[in-house]
C-alpha cells in the first residue's frame, strides 16, 4: 500500500513540475514544448494506471485485514475448545487416578484374605499369561483364552465343590465360576 502510494506521489510531483515549467514559460523551443506536453500526457496516463493499482492493493489489504480478524476469532474459538477438552481430560485423569488408588487398596485388602498358595499360583500364572492369571467362565467359554470348554470338562466343573480351584485345560489359567458360566 505504501509503495503504491509513493509511486502515485512520484508521478504526481513529476507532472506538477513539468506543468510549472510549462506555465512559467521556461521552455521556448516548440519542439521541447511538444515533448513536455507529451510527457505530461503520458504521466497522466501513468498516474491513472497507478491509482487503479493503488485501489486494487487497497481492496486486497482490506480483504487480508478481514481475514486476519476472522482467523483471530477462529483462534480464540479453538483456544476455548482446547481449554474445554483439556479440562475434561484432566477430570477423567483425576477419576482414573482415584479409581486406580481405590482398586489398588481393594486388591491389597482382598489378597490378604486369600490362601498364600493360591496367591502364589495366581501371581505365577499372571506373570506367564500377559497379566491375566484368572479368567471368568462365561457361556461355557474361558474368558482368558476364549476357547469353549469340552462337555467333559464342563461336567467335571459342575461336579467340583465351590472351594476347589479350577484351571482351564487349554490355557491353564484359574477358572472363576460365575452365574453365567453355563454349567
Ligand atoms: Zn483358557
Amino acid at each position: 500500500m505504501a509503495k503504491a502510494e509513493s509511486d502515485v506521489e512520484a508521478v504526481r510531483q513529476r507532472a506538477a513540475r513539468d506543468q510549472r515549467r510549462m506555465d512559467a514559460g521556461a521552455v521556448s523551443s516548440a519542439k521541447e514544448l511538444e515533448q513536455l506536453a507529451h510527457e505530461i500526457e503520458s504521466l497522466a496516463r501513468r498516474r491513472g494506471d497507478l491509482e487503479d493499482l493503488e485501489l486494487e492493493v487497497m481492496e486486497r489489504l482490506e480483504s487480508a485485514q478481514a481475514n486476519v480478524i476472522h482467523l483471530q476469532q477462529r483462534q480464540q474459538q479453538l483456544a476455548a475448545e482446547l481449554a474445554d477438552v483439556e479440562r475434561r481430560r484432566d477430570e477423567q485423569l483425576d477419576g482414573i487416578a482415584r479409581d486406580t488408588a481405590y482398586l489398588t487398596e481393594e486388591r491389597v485388602r482382598l489378597a490378604a484374605d486369600l490362601p498364600a498358595d493360591l496367591m502364589a499360583l495366581y501371581t505365577k500364572l499372571r506373570a506367564d499369561h500377559d497379566g491375566v492369571g484368572a479368567a471368568a467362565l462365561r457361556q461355557r467359554r474361558c474368558e482368558g483364552c476364549r476357547l469353549e470348554l469340552t462337555a467333559m470338562d464342563l461336567g467335571r466343573i459342575k461336579a467340583a465343590p465351590p472351594e476347589e480351584v479350577l484351571r482351564c485345560e487349554e490355557c491353564r489359567r484359574i477358572l472363576v465360576r460365575t452365574p453365567e458360566s453355563g454349567v
